[in-house]
């Protein structure tokens, strides 16, 4: 029975053998892959380098004195290159090159065996350097896993599961954010609050999957209206708000505007079903409406949306056209 020490589960281990000199590439080649290990050889610093891009080995041999590019230089490109996974580099040098070892050990190679050396040791330092790597390479790959999962997460925290918007809370952090950006820029912040018109009786019509579509589609419209910049959320159950940056009020009336002739033209489709909606929108902007605080712009847009409701729906109100009722004499 032929023990092959080189294969491991995945498939064979894969080595690059680094040396300027022919011959103990030669020896090595032929002691690894009698052992099962798939060998690949470099003469030189820059073929070392080149093979490792073609495809990165899971451990590299290194031989130090090797003119042009020497080993520590080899060693220090494949450590500094990000892309990379993590290569265990063993150093093979003469003993007359301890200086080299300690050098190449900081420019960041992870063993070292004196030549000559005895192949068995030589096999035991590579084995356990596979250890290393294949622990390293569980680490790498639950950390990029995480990362992962915690931009799932982020992204859930802030949207709005149906209508994949921002949601409340997050629209609200983002207008306290643009409500401080505007202070130090002096640029306004404009705000749209826009409500679907009478949307109660599309569920009591045609059910509550049917003004989930309604809710999905009016989302996408305002969406699509809105600019890059523009924080779209819903604010609501059939409620949706829209943040401005660097908005003034006759701004965001227009943006409103565009919103509502949107919903009018829209064709809503559930099915067989088909459904006409118009949206009553209040927008405010923060120096027209002399706001102080950014709860204050929002009751200047919810005051301006219920005049839109109390005055016919499908209309966009300016919170300056709004009058304030006076205080009773
Ligand atoms: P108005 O023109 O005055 O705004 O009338 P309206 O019917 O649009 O407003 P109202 O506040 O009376 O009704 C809103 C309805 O929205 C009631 C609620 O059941 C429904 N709603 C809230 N959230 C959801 C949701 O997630 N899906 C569906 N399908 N309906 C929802
Ligand atoms: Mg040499
Ligand atoms: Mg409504």
């Amino acid at each position: 029975m032929t023990t092959s020490a080189g294969v491991t589960e995945d498939g064979p281990t894969r080595v690059l053998v680094v040396d300027d000199v022919p011959d103990n590439v030669e020896i090595l080649h032929a002691r690894l892959a009698s052992r099962g290990y798939e060998v690949v050889t470099a003469t030189n610093g820059p073929e070392a380098l080149e093979a490792v891009k073609v495809q990165a080995p899971h451990l590299i041999l290194l031989d130090v004195m090797m003119p042009g590019m020497d080993g520590h230089e080899v060693t220090r490109r494949i450590k500094d290159d990000d892309s990379l996974p993590f290569i265990p580099i063993i150093l093979v040098t003469a003993l007359t090159e301890t200086e080299d070892v300690v050098q190449g050990l900081e420019s960041g190679a992870d063993d070292h065996i004196s030549k000559p050396y005895n192949f068995n040791e030589l096999e035991a330092r590579m084995r356990a350097m596979l250890r290393v790597k294949r622990l390293q390479d569980e680490l790498d790959l639950k950390n990029r896993e995480l990362e992962h999962a915690n931009i799932r997460l982020k992204k859930l925290s802030v949207t709005d599961g149906l209508t994949e918007l921002f949601n409340h809370r997050h629209v609200h952090e983002q207008l306290h954010d643009e409500w401080e950006r505007s202070r130090r820029t002096g640029e306004p912040v404009g705000v749209a609050m826009i409500d679907l018109d009478k949307f109660k009786r599309i569920n009591d019509t045609y059910g509550h999957p049917t003004g989930d579509v309604v809710l999905y589609e009016t989302a996408r419209i305002i969406k699509e209206t809105a600019r890059e910049i523009d924080m779209v959320g819903r604010y609501g159950g059939e409620e949706f708000i829209a943040i401005l940056p660097n908005t003034d009020e006759q701004e965001a009336a227009a943006f409103a505007e565009r919103v509502r002739a949107a919903v009018e033209e829209h064709l809503y489709r559930d099915g067989a079903v088909e459904i006409r909606m118009t949206t009553s929108c209040g927008v405010a902007s923060s120096q027209a409406s002399q706001a102080d605080t950014p709860e204050e712009l929002l009751k200047a847009a919810d005051e301006a949306l219920y005049e839109a409701k109390r005055s016919g729906r499908n209309r966009a109100v300016r919170a300056t056209q709004v009058e304030t009722p006076q205080p009773q004499a």
